[in-house]
């Protein structure tokens, strides 16, 4: 797939030449201003350090997950160079692959983490009093190995494939039922990144000959289910809710207990989702981060194994996530402390929202959708691209959020933070972007994201389908596709009808809008009467070239209310176009304080292409006859270093 439009070519093409350089710089320091305060923030000095042989240092740049983050770049960085080649950034992530390589050699067994070897030498994956939720050992080995995989589907080049699937070897020799021993990832992640790994060698046998370690490729899928169902099997210690944070690190790390946990091991608590079985898990719980990438593992192990108890599961969590916890924005993880899922209908304005967690609940909804091919799934997706993740990075695309709330003041874009994981994953999920737009799946064609451009579509023992997109979606609803086939071929193609178009704001009920028109197709400028299958209009008919279908969806101004369930959005509404969810942004917070959204309004789309790169604007007038112009969420905080926003907005 070719993007080829106003909206995401210039984004991609910036995020993959500023953005990708920016983050690999600043993981190398180079953002700070002395030679020692550079070094002090390298963290590609912990690889050469560990490559010198160096052990028990003490010294270690950056938290426990940097290794992690950094192979989550090179993933992201991967993946851009499959749509945009580079050679000079291909050339400059094969040198740090070297680095991870040379840091790798130095054990016989090829462990790799680059804090516990310099900092907790002995406590290898959490053990002998270990604490692994800190350390991260096995959440940093799953990102090689999906950096491993995706920069080999990019370049060809089996070099850092080799080190993963020496990592990954140890791994599944090390970790699983008895006599192996009961690790899982204290942070989920590993788990799709093992299925990745699975299917690629049972895709392409032919590659194990070309790696020079041997290659069992069942044993990933099984130490990836393993990882899925032995959540909840643990000692019982510590009572993380009980005894609080702080205490249960010290009871995993005391001496004393690690006979209590012989043939066991600690629980990582609810944080980790690692209280009871995943299957008796009634809703999503916890880091919010970690909950989402979970969900995301289970749903790729998932598709393989079809398991009743795994797809249960998921439906469960999503629609709780879904119905209940989700924001406006698509974000999720309401609160602070923890970075963790709130209860039920626990939404306030000033919530937490990760960016990371966005990413993870855009992989969910992905994910869910290869699973059911149902519309609603993408529906969601959406919501997270134009809104939650967009809004992570600076328009000039290198300043980025963690924290992402619907109401802020003295909001503030960071050029890098103590914690950078939110940069990587902001490129991991963008970079995937091409491969969103259309799905194909039963032998069936999905259109699923409205962005312009050329997709080659192979299916089956078909002639190549060839289809282009023509739109200025977000800000107009009309979209047009061409197709183009050697030969007529009859072929179902499913376009998504999004539930914002048709008054349905939320599947299940926790937002609603007053939108009141209707979604027009047409097939060779003819009307196609719309009945909807799963979210999408299905077109069933004998293609031929340059035949054209024409959808037309409402982007005129809606205003959303929450479910009466949720007491933070009582009296409040908020405003959107398309995809976009929009907000008033002000430099001066008493404005916004006074600001009533009035009972009758009358509300306009402009286009400024001035403003803000070219956007929609919403123009409202409050009821003192005061014009307010409302932007898309995801453009605060560009026109000064502070502004005041709010999505939520209070009505008369
Ligand atoms: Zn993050």
């Amino acid at each position: 797939m070719v993007i080829d439009d106003h909206f995401w070519k210039p984004k991609m093409q910036l995020w993959a030449s500023t953005t990708i350089n920016d983050v690999f710089d600043k993981f190398e320091g180079k953002h700070k201003a002395s030679v020692e305060e550079r070094a002090r923030n390298n963290a590609f000095l912990n690889f050469n350090q560990v490559a010198e042989g160096k052990v028990n240092t003490g010294k270690h740049v950056g938290f426990p997950w940097f290794d992690g983050l950094v192979y989550e770049t090179i993933r992201g960085a991967s993946d851009y160079l499959k749509h945009i080649p580079d050679p000079k950034l291909e050339s400059r992530i094969d040198h740090y692959i070297d680095a991870v390589g040379r840091a790798q050699n130095v054990r016989p067994d090829h462990y790799l983490n680059t804090y516990t070897q310099l900092v907790e030498p002995g406590h290898e994956w959490g053990e002998n009093g270990g604490f692994l939720r800190w350390q991260h050992d096995v959440y940093n080995a799953g990102m090689l190995v999906e950096a491993g995989v995706h920069y080999y589907k990019a370049t060809g080049k089996t070099k850092l494939l080799s080190v993963a699937v020496k990592l990954a070897n140890l791994m599944t020799a090390t970790m699983g039922t008895a006599p192996k021993k009961n690790i899982i990832p204290a942070h989920a992640g590993p788990e799709e990144a093992m299925m990745k790994l699975y299917w690629l060698f049972k895709e392409e046998p032919d590659l194990k000959k070309k790696l020079e370690v041997a290659v069992i490729e069942n044993n990933y899928y099984q130490l990836a289910t393993f990882w899925i169902e032995n959540r909840g099997n643990h000692s019982g210690f510590p009572l993380w809710a009980a005894w609080g944070n702080e205490a249960s690190e010290k009871w995993i790390k005391d001496t004393k207990n690690q006979a209590k946990l012989v043939n066991s091991r600690p629980t990582w608590g609810n944080y980790a989702q690692d209280s009871v079985s995943v299957f008796q898990m009634p809703t999503i719980e916890g880091h919010a981060v970690r909950a989402t990438l979970l969900a995301t593992g289970m749903a790729a192990a998932a598709s393989e194994n079809k398991d009743s108890r795994y797809l249960q599961t998921l439906h469960r969590w999503w629609n709780n996530m879904v119905g209940k916890k989700m924001f406006i924005t698509g974000g999720v993880g309401a609160i602070h402390f923890d970075e963790k899922f709130g209860a039920d209908y626990y939404l306030p304005t000033d919530a937490y929202l990760e960016t990371c967690a966005a990413v993870g609940s855009g992989y969910f909804h992905k994910r869910m959708f290869d699973l059911t091919q149902d519309g609603k799934y993408i529906d969601e997706l959406e919501r997270v691209l134009y809104n939650s993740l967009l809004t992570g990075i600076s328009l000039s695309g290198d300043n980025y959020t963690y924290q992402n709330p619907l109401n802020a003041h003295n909001h503030k874009r960071w050029d890098w933070h103590e914690c950078p994981c939110c940069p990587p994953m902001f490129l991991k999920i963008t970079s995937e972007l091409p491969d969103y737009i259309y799905s194909i799946a039963n032998e069936q064609l999905y259109v699923n994201l409205f962005v312009g451009g050329e997709a080659r579509l192979q299916l089956k023992n078909r002639d190549q389908f060839v289809i282009r997109q023509e739109t200025e979606y977000p800000w107009k609803g009309k979209v047009a596709l061409t197709v183009e086939t050697k030969r007529p071929q009859k072929l179902p193609v499913h376009i998504r009808i999004p539930g914002w178009a048709i008054g349905k704001e939320n599947p299940l009920g926790l937002y609603t809008s007053d939108l009141n028109t209707v979604v027009k197709l047409f097939v060779n400028g003819r009307p196609h009467k719309i009945s909807i299958d799963k979210g999408y209009a299905v077109l069933n008919q004998l293609w031929k070239s340059g035949d054209r279908i024409e959808l037309v969806l409402p982007v005129e101004p809606r205003v959303i209310e929450a479910n009466r369930a949720v007491k933070d959005l009582q009296r409040k509404v908020a405003l959107a176009s398309g995809p976009l969810i929009y907000c008033l942004e002000e430099d001066n917070q008493s404005v916004l304080d006074a600001f009533q959204f009035p009972r009758k309004v009358n509300m306009q789309l402009l286009y400024n292409s001035n403003l803000l790169n070219g956007v929609n604007t919403i123009s409202v007038k409050d009821k003192t006859g005061k014009h307010f112009s409302a932007i898309p969420y995801y453009t605060v905080g560009n026109r000064k270093e502070k502004t005041a926003y709010r999505v939520w907005l209070s009505t008369e």
